[in-house]
């Protein structure tokens, strides 16, 4: 059969039937706007504190342009074993075990295109961070959801995982804290989540990349239980703690045939991340606790008001205990999460995330950013509850 030109699509059937992010239309929708107070932002509102700037500079000063090693910069593979020696609790070699990607995100999409052939299963709790299923269907794979839940506060209920577990399953993907819900797990939690990783002989991908905005007790990295270190792609970088999304630094740290096959993909795609933005990242692992203490202070206050005033509104809300989202539930209004944040949007100029981006499990809640200044969120909650009241 002939087809004829107007019928003839490029576009590959697997990007084609994929849905575009929902965050990414309700926002082109906002950005229109410019009175609208946002609880919507996915990244920190700070500037990158200046010593790290100041880093960059004069790295460029000195006239540092060209591309890096593969792997990253040899000076901040060492920063980074360092650093997750000291605050995850284990040990990469950094001459094999740890790649410098560009950002959490291709960190991730390395990690699964080194591991997944196509069919594989890759397991993922939701509400999950807008990227997960995509990433995983663009590697061929096939997602596999489990659920979290409002009840465990988001946490990730290891018997979920049984429960939805099938043949084929190769990955298990975690994020802890947890975009969107500021879900953490307890240590026993995650020692089960490491029994069934075992039992079930999956390999973990763990995207830590909140890790330092954890508020209360310490993060703990499932990697650095027993057993789990060779089965478990461990991500982490700088966007996040550091206030750094701009310079996109992110880490894959893994054992070294996990890093080898990573560091294949990521050759042939991206080849380094920026010099400058490694330079950076140097100086943030060295020198940025104090940096980050202080900002992890401001999201804890924050967090403090948002999620009372949000409860006080009748929008029942857990205290999240990482990340910089609150996610209360808008059951009682007995609108959908669209409508909700789209009336919100329109009647008070307030915009927050529909729960529903982040897949069917957000369905009834709303992520609100609390990464923008206290007298920001005093403002916006009393909209919100002027928006809910007169529902
Ligand atoms: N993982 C999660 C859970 C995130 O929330 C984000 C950013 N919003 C990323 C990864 C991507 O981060 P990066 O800037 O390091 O690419």
């Amino acid at each position: 059969m002939s087809v004829t030109k107007k019928e003839r699509s490029f576009v590959a059937h697997h990007v084609r039937d994929m849905p575009r992010s929902g965050i990414r239309d309700f926002f082109e929708l906002v950005q229109a706007a410019d009175d609208v107070i946002s609880l919507g932002i996915g990244e920190p509102d700070f500037v990158t504190p200046w010593h790290i700037r100041e880093a960059a500079i004069y790295a460029l000063e000195q006239g540092k342009t060209s591309y890096t090693s593969n792997l990253g910069l040899l000076k901040l593979r060492k920063s980074v074993s360092k650093y997750m020696g000291r605050e995850f609790g284990v040990e990469y070699n950094p001459e094999n075990e740890i790649l410098i990607a560009v950002g959490v995100s291709e960190a991730l999409d390395i990690a699964l295109r080194a591991t997944i052939n196509s069919g594989d299963k890759v397991m993922f709790h939701e509400p999950c961070y807008v990227s997960y299923h995509p990433s995983i269907l663009m590697t061929h794979g096939v997602g596999v959801k489990v659920p979290t839940y409002e009840e465990d506060n988001f946490a990730l209920d290891p018997q979920r995982l049984w429960d939805n577990w099938e043949p084929g399953v190769k990955v298990l993907m975690l994020n802890f804290p947890t975009n969107p819900t500021g879900g953490t797990v307890k240590l026993e939690q995650l020692l089960e989540v490491a029994r069934f990783a075992q039992e079930k002989d999956v390999l973990v991908i763990s995207d830590e990349i909140y890790a330092e905005l954890t508020f209360e007790g310490k993060h703990r990295s499932i990697a650095s239980l027993p057993g789990m270190r060779d089965r478990t792609i461990l991500l982490h970088g700088c966007s996040k703690a550091f206030a750094m999304t701009g310079f996109r630094v992110g880490f894959a740290c893994a054992n070294k045939e996990l890093t080898e096959a990573m560091m294949k993909v990521h050759q042939y795609s991206m080849l380094c991340a920026p010099i400058l933005s490694q330079e950076a990242a140097v100086e943030a692992l060295e020198n940025g606790a104090d940096a980050v203490a202080r900002m992890k202070e401001q999201y804890q206050r924050r967090r403090d008001l948002i999620v009372r005033k949000l409860n006080a509104s009748g929008l029942s809300c857990h205290l999240p205990n990482g990340t910089f989202y609150a996610f209360p539930s808008i059951k009682s209004t007995g609108l959908d999460s669209q409508s909700f944040s789209i009336r919100l949007f329109e009647e008070q100029r307030v915009a927050a995330v529909p729960g529903n981006a982040f897949g069917e499990s957000g369905e009834g809640f709303i992520r609100c950013s609390y990464s923008t200044s206290y007298e920001n969120l005093l403002q916006a909650s009393d909209l919100i509850d002027s928006f809910v009241q007169g529902l």
